[in-house]
């Protein structure tokens, strides 16, 4: 192998700089036209030097430097052989359509200040400059020729002229300036918490976490058609990748409304509207953001997101499919008929049933021929599923030590109600029955002795055969909703509870007043 004698001037790498743009500099210092001479020493090409597997050993004898000063930039990382259109950017690997491979961009102000190009420039997307807010100098202002890596200095195009006054036009958009601060800060390793970009509310932990080439397929993927946001033509005055920037902007703002209004603004005509279900209505969406190859877990905080819109923003037009709520891991709110039988563990008839009756409402959506109800668990259902034991009307009687036939009476005035379901709406659910126990020993706040001159206890009306059950259910019914004071209780049952025999006679006066009237208006 043929020795490589080194160079005259050999400057360290400095953080942040490109490969490419370390040898434009060594070629400038060494006083060479072109780094093209570089390459032609070591014996490699310009793609060579930013592939998978860049020649930082050749590089090393050039440069009279250990190796392990060129990994430590990370050019010397490996990457997995099936990624072969992966390129060492810093310390990231980068697809190469993220890249650009063939032109160079330049802040010249950035160059001026740092003395050396950044590798934030062979990003594709790296439109400005976010320090200076001013876009890149992609051409020569005097022979209007593409920029090219392959040039005799930094600030020097390959027709002679001097870049460094050269000015790129001032950029006003902020959602332009937060993403190239976001992606800038990204490729240099830094934590994201600029200011701004906390103000706009983005979901700075979960792209804290995410890696550059993640943060750049979910930003190339906003920008692409099929994202249904747009038809074929870009909106006047913007390229590619400007729209792009643009709408993950959008996207990110205030995390997660941003990207529910996204997903809101995309066109009914775009959507595959003959269905219900989420996932469809919004099918090419999905499959290009979930199902084009970005890591699974690095995007679950936007599946989460995406069931989120589900559960709250869309609620009235649609159910999540169950395979999604599923890899999302996450719950979903909105379901259909099966979706609701299965949370309230019954079989999907007795659901039907319950609809048919009005117990469970939920909406009803159209389209086309297709009909279908959806049900939003936290507001259409008035029950919880069976829960614990459930007993039948004579056993909960028993429990709650009162009669049948007031038991049945308090459920019919929804005075005792159902909240989880036991055997369907027909059972009651030992949960239930001690809630409502509970419920009528909390209507006592004070303590008071039994005085039976003045007072009577609950359970001696309970006990009153004469009395009408509804006449009772209404005393429980008034205690409860706190109408009717109880004076104290002396035991550990409702039974206990003391009431005034005024209050009790009172109502009793009323109530045979009641019945008294209604017996006129019969015979009248
Ligand atoms: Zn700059
Ligand atoms: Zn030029």
């Amino acid at each position: 192998m043929k020795t490589i004698k080194p160079l005259l001037v050999t400057p360290s790498a400095m953080p942040g700089e490109s490969l490419a743009g370390l040898i434009l500099r060594t070629s400038e210092r060494n006083g060479f036209t072109s780094p093209n001479e570089i390459l032609k020493m070591i014996g490699t090409t310009e793609a060579e030097v930013r592939s998978v597997r860049p020649p930082y050993q050749k590089l090393s004898q050039l440069f009279a430097r250990p190796v392990t000063e060129f990994s430590a930039m990370g050019y010397s990382a490996r990457i997995p052989a099936k990624r072969r259109k992966q390129w060492r950017i810093g310390q990231h690997s980068v697809s190469t359509r993220y890249l650009s491979t063939t032109s160079a961009k330049i802040c010249p102000e950035c160059i001026l200040e740092l003395g050396y190009v950044e590798s934030f420039w062979e990003l594709r997307h790296a439109i400005a400059c976010p320090k200076h807010q001013r876009k890149a100098i992609t051409h020569c202002p005097a022979c209007k020729v593409t920029l090219k890596w392959v040039r005799p200095g930094m600030l020097k195009c390959r027709c002679g002229q001097d870049l460094s006054e050269a000015k790129g036009d001032m950029v006003g958009d902020h959602d332009l300036l937060n993403m190239m601060a976001l992606i800038k800060a990204k490729i240099d390793g830094h934590k994201l918490d600029q200011v701004a970009l906390v103000n706009r509310g983005f979901p700075l932990r979960q792209l804290n976490s995410i890696s550059l080439e993640t943060l750049l397929g979910i930003v190339h993927r906003f920008g692409l058609k099929m994202m249904l946001n747009r038809g074929t033509q870009l909106p006047p005055g913007q390229t590619d990748e400007t729209f792009a920037l643009k709408e993950a902007a959008k996207v990110f703002d205030q995390w997660p409304n941003g990207f529910f209004d996204y997903l809101e603004s995309i066109p009914d005509t775009k959507k595959k509207v003959e269905s219900f279900n989420l996932q469809r209505q919004f099918h090419s969406f999905i499959y290009t953001l979930f199902k084009t190859g970005l890591p699974e877990s690095e995007i679950s905080f936007l599946k989460k997101a995406f069931v989120a819109f589900g559960n709250q923003r869309w609620k009235t037009k649609g159910f999540i499919d169950i395979r999604l709520v599923n890899s999302a891991e996450e719950n979903r709110t909105v379901v259909g008929i099966s979706g609701l039988a299965k949370y309230l563990n019954v079989q999907p008839p007795t659901v039907m049933s319950y609809v048919r009756k009005g117990l469970i409402k939920g909406e009803k959506l159209t389209t086309g021929k297709l009909t279908r109800r959806i049900f939003d668990l936290e507001k259409d259902v008035p029950f919880k599923p069976a829960e614990g034991r459930y007993y039948k009307i004579r056993e909960a009687a028993l429990f709650l030590g009162i009669s049948l036939n007031l038991l049945r009476e308090l459920k019919q005035k929804d005075i005792y109600r159902i909240v989880r379901l036991g055997w369907g709406i027909g059972g009651y659910s030992e949960l239930d029955l001690i809630d409502f126990r509970n419920r009528l020993l909390q209507a006592v706040h004070k303590h008071g002795a039994f005085d039976p001159v003045i007072h009577i206890k609950l359970g001696k009306i309970l006990n009153k055969k004469r009395l009408d059950v509804s006449f009772t259910a209404e005393i429980i019914g008034e205690l409860l909703e706190g109408t009717l004071q109880p004076q104290g209780q002396d035991g550990a049952h409702f039974r206990d509870i003391i009431l005034l025999r005024s209050d009790i006679d009172s109502r009793l006066a009323l109530a045979k007043y009641r019945i008294m009237n209604d017996r006129i208006h019969l015979t009248a």
